[in-house]
Parts: C-alpha cells; structure tokens; sequence
C-alpha cells in the first residue's frame, strides 16, 4: 500500500492536539488518541460512548517505546519476537514512573499493549512522541469497522479525522494474552492460540471462552449488528439472512457467504463487512449456519455468540 505522507502529516497534528482520529490497522480500525493525554483519552470514551471501567489498548511503535511504560518479562519477548508487529495484545504491568493517563486505564495497574502492523499506522507511531490509545472504531457494542467507510458510518461527522488504509487484512481484533503470572488468553483473535502455545511452549487456559460459559447472561452483547441473530441453524427461513462459512452451489438472494471454499482466513477478513452488508440490507433477522470451531473458526464464533445477543 502506498503512503501517503500529507494525510500522515494531518494526523499527527491533530492528535498532538488531543485530537480523536481513526487509523487503520490490521485488525480493525482504531479511535486514536495521544495515550499520555487526560483530555484525548477521556474523548475517546465519550465518542464511543464507551463505559469507563473498559479500559483501551495502547498501540506503540516497537519495544523501545514500550519500556517506558511497562514492565518486560521473558514471555513476552518471545512472542514479541514471532509476533510482532501483528495481530496480539499483551496485559502488562504499568511502571510507576508510565505518563499513561489514568482513564487509558480505569486506574489498573495493569495495561493493554499492542504493535500494529499497517504500515501507514506504523509510519504515523513513528512521528509521534507519544503511543496511542486506541479502541475498535465502532460505537460501543456495535459492529467493528473495517474500513474508512464503516468508521464513517458509525461516526458521522463526529470524528475530525479518518486516516486512509484501506481494508482491515485480518477483519477481527488482536489476541489478547495476559503475560503477568501464568499466561492467559483473555479474548480470542486474529492470532490462533495454538500459535502462541508453540512459542511458550505450554498449553494456555482461555478466560471467557464460549465453551467454558455455562449461562447466557455471562456474555456481554458486543458486535452487535442490532438484530436477532440464530447460531447453527439446520434450517432458514427466506425471511432471514442466511450467513455461510462458503458458497453454495444454488445461491438466493438471502445468501450471504463468508469465503468462497470456506477458508477460515477469508471468513474472518469478511465477517463484519458481511455483517454490516446484511445490516443495511432488506433483512431484519440473521439465522447463521455452523462455522467450524477450530483455528480463527473460533474466533468467528466467539464475535458471533456475543452479537447473538442482542435483544
Ligand atoms: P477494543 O476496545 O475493542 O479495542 O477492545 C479492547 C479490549 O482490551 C477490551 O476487551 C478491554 O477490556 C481489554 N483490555 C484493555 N486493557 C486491559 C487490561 N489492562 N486488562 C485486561 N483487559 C484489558
Ligand atoms: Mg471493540
């Protein structure tokens, strides 16, 4: 991908001015924010309207800039090395002397850490004097953004500024994976897992994950495209969308396919686009068919459970 260095240039000026601007990333695009400032971190909140005990993710450069603020143990240098910049986030401790502001997060002691990989966001956090907080760019619990068009159509005008990247090449959010302590995964992504216990070289336990909840109500409604949404369904109605892993032979004009031979790469690329097709389609309701529970399958799944409900 071309950069272009004037809308980098744009950018940078207005976050150096506590300024909110989306930025692509490889995952999905994030609401930027210069991460040491009180007065970006808390806009970013407010134009998310996102809850303030959820705390952001801090996106740095490499991990010369990361040392500042947050403790570095052994795990987390081996999948920085495999990883990095890519698709992982990691919880570290803070340091006492860190200029995170405390609304990055909520006062924790501990913080979300990630490299992203685009390179016009990578060129851009190499200008900066400062890392940046940045969540999905999606109003809170809503469809995540995978391109400048979606950011818009969950922004408006709201937002000063959308920095250029094209689409997302993941389409899912980062991996995340506490390193203090025992590692754990605390939300599945566009990283598998398996790969990350190749590094480390153990088994890693999985917190929230859809097979260990037992009760509905523990999940939270995330990703939502504001309609009902049926899991693993035998039969659809004609009246619903039907989301498929691949195409079909006798394609209907309720048929929306995720990947061509049901690759599970294509898939996640093309699930919240397919999703927000669906959403400004005639369709009020989505009967899902059943996805593969392996690799980024259960990732897929895990973004699917959560936007299943929606009441
Ligand atoms: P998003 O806002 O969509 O980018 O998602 C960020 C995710 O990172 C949310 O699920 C947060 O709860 C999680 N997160 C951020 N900071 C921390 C932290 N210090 N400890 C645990 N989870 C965190
Ligand atoms: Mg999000």
């Amino acid at each position: 991908m071309r950069i272009n260095l004037a809308n980098i240039k744009k950018a940078k000026k207005l976050l150096n001015k506590s300024e909110s601007v989306a930025i692509p990333t490889e995952t999905v695009y994030g609401l930027a924010g210069n991460a040491y400032s009180d007065q970006a971190c808390k806009k970013i909140f407010r134009l998310k309207k996102r809850p303030k005990n959820n705390p952001l993710i801090v996106h740095y450069y490499n991990i010369k800039n990361l040392a500042v603020d947050c403790d570095i143990n052994d795990n987390f240098y081996k999948l920085y090395k495999k990883f990095c910049p890519g698709p992982i986030t990691f919880i570290l401790e803070l340091k006492k002397k860190s200029k995170i502001s405390k609304f990055v997060t909520n006062g924790k002691s501990t913080l979300a850490v990630r490299f992203p990989k685009h390179p016009v966001t990578r060129n851009l956090l190499k200008k900066l004097n400062f890392p940046l907080a940045a969540p999905s760019a999606n109003i809170s619990s809503k469809l995540s953004a995978v391109c400048s068009s979606d950011v818009k159509d969950e922004f408006g005008e709201k937002i000063k500024y959308i920095l250029e990247g094209g689409r997302s090449s993941i389409g899912l959010e980062s991996t995340i994976v506490d390193l203090r302590n025992k590692p754990k995964i605390l939300r599945l992504g566009g990283l598998e897992i398996s790969q990350i216990q190749k590094i480390l070289k153990k088994k890693i336990i999985i917190i929230r994950s859809p097979q260990k909840i037992t009760s509905p109500g523990q999940f939270k409604v995330h990703y939502s495209p504001d309609m009902p949404i049926r899991l693993n369904v035998k039969k659809n109605k004609t009246s619903e969308a039907l989301l498929l892993i691949r195409k079909k032979k006798q394609n209907k004009p309720n048929y929306y396919y995720l990947s061509k031979k049901g690759d599970l790469k294509e898939a996640a690329k093309n699930l919240f686009s397919t999703l927000r097709k669906i959403k400004k389609s005639k369709y009020n309701s989505i009967a899902v068919s059943k996805i593969p529970n392996k690799g980024l399958g259960k990732t897929i799944n895990d973004r699917l459970i959560r936007a299943s409900k929606f009441k």
